[in-house]
C-alpha cells in the first residue's frame, strides 16, 4: 500500500517507475509502461526512458 502510494507520488512528479514485465522490443528500441499509472514509456538509450505522448 505504501509502496503503491509512493509510486504514485513519483508519477505526479514525472518520475515514473518502468514496469520490467511490460518491456517489449519495438523497432530497434523498447517500449514499456509505468508500473503504477500505466503511462506508455519509450527507451531512448540504456537507462534513459521518456514518457511517450
Ligand atoms: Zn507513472
Amino acid at each position: 500500500m505504501f509502496r503503491w502510494l509512493s509510486g504514485r507520488v513519483n508519477c505526479m512528479r514525472g518520475k515514473h517507475a518502468r514496469s520490467e514485465t511490460a518491456v517489449r522490443p519495438v523497432g530497434g528500441t523498447y517500449e514499456s509502461k509505468c508500473a503504477y499509472c500505466g503511462v506508455p514509456m519509450l527507451r531512448l538509450a540504456k537507462r534513459s526512458w521518456i514518457v511517450k505522448r
